[in-house]
């Protein structure tokens, strides 16, 4: 469907608005909204704001095969507590077994943009061929490639082009502590344990206390960024 948003006046207008604010401007706005969440170390906080917004937005998992138990056992425990209502697993067309044949052991350390692209964005962007926007976590503070996060932005996926809105954009490490305290919110097992970012088992370590929280997602490589968010075409 064709979606008639001024994208540059909404981002300016949402820029210091609250959470709260961006997702329900988004639910109003976005007829087939969807959220994205890696059930991480931070997620409780954008997935505290969908069930006070509404409940039953579809909230997009991607199932890789690859995750911690304890990322499958924080995802159910937090569904559970928030009382959300549409949480949708999407998987890979090759399971973790057929992939290994298919490309070879290990795609992981050979070529971990093709095993992201495999197992993370081709999921993403076929399930998103049903929604017109959604709605992301991600924080300017997080890494370089997030500072120019958009509150409001235009993200291209194939030949479409959806409506992304970060409701956490402007929030610190800090601001998400201090929320899920305040809220009593469930940390993922891992957190505490020196996993300030969490993704598949395979390309997350712990990180030393002084070090980036993103630190350990694909340690000893380049790579700092799955490619999910590798795209603000249009910014305000
Ligand atoms: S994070 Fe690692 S294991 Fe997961 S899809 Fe990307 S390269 Fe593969």
């Amino acid at each position: 469907m064709t979606l008639t948003v001024d994208v540059p006046e909404a981002a300016a207008r949402l820029e210091d608005a609250t959470a709260d604010d961006v997702l329900a401007w988004a639910r109003a706005t976005v007829p087939r909204l969807a959220v994205t969440s890696s059930f991480g170390a931070d997620s409780a906080a954008l997935l505290s704001v969908v069930a006070r917004v509404d409940p039953t937005i579809p909230v997009l998992f991607i199932d890789t095969g690859l995750h911690f138990a304890e990322t499958l056992a924080y995802r159910r425990a937090l569904v559970e507590r928030l009382g959300l209502r549409d949480v949708r697993d999407l998987r890979p067309v090759l399971g973790v077994g057929a992939q290994a044949r298919q490309e070879g052991g290990g795609l992981y350390l050979r070529d971990p943009d093709r095993c992201c692209l495999l197992r993370k964005i081709a999921p993403l962007d076929a399930a998103l061929a049903d929604f017109d926007g959604w709605a992301t976590g991600v924080r300017r503070e997080q890494t370089l490639d997030r500072a120019g996060t958009p509150v409001v932005s235009l993200a291209r996926r194939g030949d479409r082009d959806l409506v992304k809105v970060a409701p956490l954009a402007r929030w610190t490490a800090a601001d998400v502590e201090r929320h899920l305290k305040r809220e009593g919110l469930p940390r993922h097992p891992l957190a505490d344990a020196g996993y300030p970012s969490i993704g598949c088992a395979p390309c997350t370590s712990a990180v030393r206390g002084d070090g980036a929280p993103r630190e350990g997602r694909w340690l000893g490589s380049a790579k700092t960024e799955c490619g999910i968010h590798l795209e603000y075409p249009e910014q305000p």
